[in-house]
């Protein structure tokens, strides 16, 4: 009986071993280094923060053996980890040496898989594709086959209003991004090779980082260099890392804060980073307003305009709807705690509250809120259990 899980255990620390060692490789398509103005980084970031800028996820497998068909709860915990890292509550935040953590930052920015595809239709956000294409080999630009049905691969979703990210078995690049310039474009989007779907590799928050402005912490987007500038204030500069050397670790004549080896934005490994600063959560504000605005006005991960979508079997209970001032709600299953949310025709928070009880209910001051419709979600522990639509006149 003891053998089972000592095997288990085995097994597990293997495939820990070898995605550990393999080394980072990753490009920008498209890419190269652009100023950003610093001002107006600042000042971007100035106007989003505090606000939550919601992305809608779709993910594209492209799968020829079983192996790379990663299931849906591998790509979950993906998306998880990356909306833990870029607001910073991912539980190695505590391994950030102290002396950071005055520009260690987390950014408003959250990942959701999109409710709804192009057409309108009810989906989870993951598409599955089984393809000839035995390897996507990459060329030193990469590999855009993964983008065209003709080719092999899946078309994208409208990039204005979904952020594609690919899944493929790939030959070169652990992972690539498309640029915040290339909003819309063919090709525009993230492609992770598919053992870097699996666990917390980090590898899809690097590649994001790249896909709203960011480079390398070393300089640059693609390849190894080394003292290059990365557009950012608060990170020194420093030469590339695959390991994880004891902070304060000093290179390219840096004698302030050390090399940030633990940044996501180095090529070290998983289990080393842990922080962005906020010098990059501002270049990412930036490049968003600038290129990637199109996201503030989606329909989302959560449409109003659907009537099967806003109404469950076993909802919650508006009263009176339509309402101005303020709304009971209440769900009659459920005797626990729960988060109300609004989110109007757009698709954007516009409201949230905690609720002790929801079987005994609460009041909803929404005085505040504009007249039009909204989608009021109940959610038990960040999941959404039911929703309801909710006229504001
Ligand atoms: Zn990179």
């Amino acid at each position: 009986m003891r053998k089972l899980p000592t095997m288990l255990i085995g097994i597990a620390g293997f495939g820990i071993t070898l995605n550990t060692t393999a080394q980072f490789r990753c490009m920008v398509m498209d890419g190269g280094a652009e100023a950003v103005d610093e001002h107006m980084a600042q000042h971007a970031s100035a106007a989003l923060r505090g606000q939550d800028i919601t992305i809608p996820v779709v993910m594209h497998v492209i799968w020829h053996t079983a192996a790379e068909n990663v299931p849906d709860a591998a790509l979950v915990q993906q998306l998880e980890v990356l909306n833990q890292d870029l607001r910073r509550t991912n539980p190695d935040a505590v391994n950030t040496p102290a002396a950071l953590l005055g520009i260690a930052a987390g950014s408003d920015f959250q990942f959701c898989f999109a409710d709804l595809d192009p057409m309108g239709n009810p989906t989870n956000g993951i598409t599955r594709t089984y393809t000839d294409t035995v390897m996507f080999m990459d060329t030193w630009l990469g590999n855009t086959h993964m983008f065209h049905e003709e080719t092999g691969g899946r078309d994208p979703w409208d990039q204005h209003h979904y952020l594609n990210i690919y899944v493929v078995n790939r030959s070169y690049f652990l992972g690539t991004a498309s640029q915040p310039e290339s909003h819309g474009n063919a090709h525009d989007g993230v492609a992770i090779d598919y053992p870097e779907a699996v666990g917390a590799t980090r590898t899809l928050t690097h590649e994001v980082g790249h896909y709203l402005g960011l480079d390398h912490v070393f300089g640059g987007t693609f390849g190894l260099q080394s003292c290059g500038n990365d557009g950012v204030d608060d990170t020194p500069l420093q030469t590339y890392h695959y390991d994880c050397p004891t902070y304060p670790f000093f290179s390219c004549g840096n004698t302030t804060i050390g090399d940030l080896t633990m940044n996501y934005m180095d090529y070290s490994y998983r289990g080393c980073k842990n922080m962005f600063t906020q010098g990059q959560v501002d270049r990412m504000n930036a490049h968003f307003m600038q290129y990637r605005a199109s996201f503030l006005g989606v329909t989302g991960c959560s449409f109003v305009g659907t009537e099967e979508l806003a109404t469950t079997a076993d909802g919650p209970m508006l009263v009176p709807n339509p309402a101005n001032g303020t709304m009971q709600v209440w769900f009659p299953s459920r005797p626990s705690a729960a988060t109300i949310r609004l989110l109007d025709a757009a698709g954007r928070l516009s409201l949230s509250q905690g609720v002790a009880n929801m079987q005994a209910g609460a009041t909803i001051d929404i005085s505040p809120l504009h007249a039009g419709v909204y989608l009021v979600q109940v959610l038990d522990d960040g999941i959404v259990i039911g929703q309801e639509r909710l006229v504001v006149h």
